[in-house]
């Protein structure tokens, strides 16, 4: 798959009609995106890839980087992927002009461009790449929005036809020895634009990332129940850090080791929440944020270590420019984050919810309830713990607050006076999902102490 040049295959390309504009598109599942600028672009029938959205690529040699640049856009996100042979692939482009930073960093052309979601925060600096560097192919997720923003990106991919279309359906795509894959989306037409991001796997070796635009719960939650969300050096956080871009049942899942917020300073959305950011600190080993950090680099190497460079020398330390030792790698074999250990910590803990009140759930708040038992001898301070449903409405457990050894606290959704055994979480409305729902209890730090799925 790695091995730049031209490949002798079968060409298929057909018509497909997008929303706005006629496509050329791939019937292959993999495209190849070759090292060469005269290799012609190469189509590979899916021997190995027709199942695989898990299959690791070829092993790549020890002595290459693949970059991750979470370009610092202000409130969007543009995230540039350089592969060690040079592809280069533009995850979103923010919402103003990025190429003066693309040229900063040394970029002259884009081989995929991918628009997770056609919010302005996402594709608005698209129109300027297009129309000043090459671009060879396009993603998005084949769902028109009404704003000008969008109409100007369609427009200036119309005015482009040597840009390939690919529509976001499962598919691996090579970028060199590192390779992308589209996970599957929700069906088009049933849910907001958020949540039919185009969920992104990248792989290079043993270094994973997962990239999904505005993921909000919904979306996440589907990943998870797809068994599509592998373990993760790198995760970008969802919709800039928002608490509907998280789930602890996707954070169980992937236990990313870096975490990377791309959000706006003293943005209007009050992203990123303080509950996101409780959750990747309890979940992974470090979080940098745009906004605090500037443009962030994440470098993986392929046995799964890395390196984060931030700020000024991100764009200094461009193609070329890497020097080996200057920065200390982070280790592939340190502790991946803390759910495990912290979910076993406390394993006289149990928690049981009544979702289904008697009646109208959301006339009777109070008929729903979660149960907190405590098995132990030893009474367990509670004082600051969080209770949170899998939308991350959250009860905090106020100060002195403790479960007396063998025994219980409820925590009813409505309202009522607190007794030290019964709480309330002060809701008009149903909290807990009776489809399913998960409860997850975490300390005062925001480390995970338990989860309770049903
Ligand atoms: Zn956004």
């Amino acid at each position: 798959m790695a091995t730049p040049g031209v490949r002798q295959s079968a060409h298929s390309f057909r018509r497909i009609a997008h929303p706005f504009f006629t496509v050329v598109a791939f019937t292959a599942l993999a495209a190849t995106l070759c090292a060469s600028p005269n290799a012609a672009t190469a189509l590979l029938p899916p021997p190995a890839l027709t199942q695989s959205y898990l299959t690791h690529p070829t092993p790549t040699p020890p002595d290459t980087v693949l970059r991750v640049t979470f370009l610092d856009v202000g409130q969007g996100d543009a995230v540039l992927l350089q592969a060690p042979e040079g592809q280069t692939a533009l995850i979103d482009a923010g919402r103003g002009d990025i190429l003066p930073l693309l040229r900063e960093m040394g970029v002259e052309q884009i081989d995929l461009m991918v628009a997770t979601h056609p919010h302005a925060d996402h594709i608005g600096g698209m129109r300027g790449v297009i129309e000043s560097i090459p671009v060879r192919f396009f993603m998005d997720n084949g769902e028109p929005h009404t704003t000008a923003t969008y109409r100007d990106l369609i427009a200036a991919l119309e005015a482009s036809p040597e840009i390939t279309y690919l529509e976001a359906t499962p598919r691996t795509i090579s970028l060199g020895s590192a390779t992308l894959e589209v996970l599957p989306l929700l069906p088009r037409g049933t849910t907001g634009h958020n949540d039919r991001s185009i969920p992104l796997v990248l792989r290079f070796g043993d270094f994973t990332a997962l990239l999904s635009g505005d993921s909000e719960v919904r979306q996440l939650t589907h990943l998870v129940g797809l068994g599509v969300v592998p373990e993760l050096t790198l995760l970008k956080a969802a919709h800039h850090g928002s608490d509907n871009g998280f789930t602890w049942g996707f954070l169980q899942a992937a236990r990313p080791r870096v975490v990377v917020i791309s959000v706006g300073r003293n943005n209007s959305y009050g992203h990123p929440r303080r509950a996101a950011l409780d959750a990747y600190a309890a979940t992974a080993r470090e979080t940098f944020r745009t906004d605090l950090h500037g443009h962030l680099q994440v470098r993986g190497f392929g046995d799964g270590s890395y390196v984060v460079v931030q700020g000024d020398q991100v764009a200094s330390a461009r193609a070329g420019g890497w020097r080996r030792g200057t920065e200390a790698r982070v280790a592939a074999t340190a502790t991946a984050g803390s759910v495990a250990s912290a979910l076993t910590s406390h394993a006289q803990l149990r928690i049981t919810v009544q979702a289904d009140a008697p009646g109208n759930d959301h006339q009777n708040p109070n008929g729903e309830y979660a149960t907190l038992e405590n098995s132990s001898a030893e009474a367990i301070a509670i004082g600051g713990w969080r209770l949170c449903d899998l939308a991350n409405h959250c009860f905090r457990f106020p100060a002195g607050a403790t479960i007396e050894g063998g025994g219980r606290v409820v925590v009813h959704t409505g309202s009522g006076q607190a007794d030290g055994e019964r709480f309330y979480m002060g809701r008009r409305q149903a909290v807990w999902n009776n489809d399913g729902d998960t409860a997850t209890l975490y300390d005062s730090k925001g480390a995970t102490v338990l989860a309770y799925s049903y």
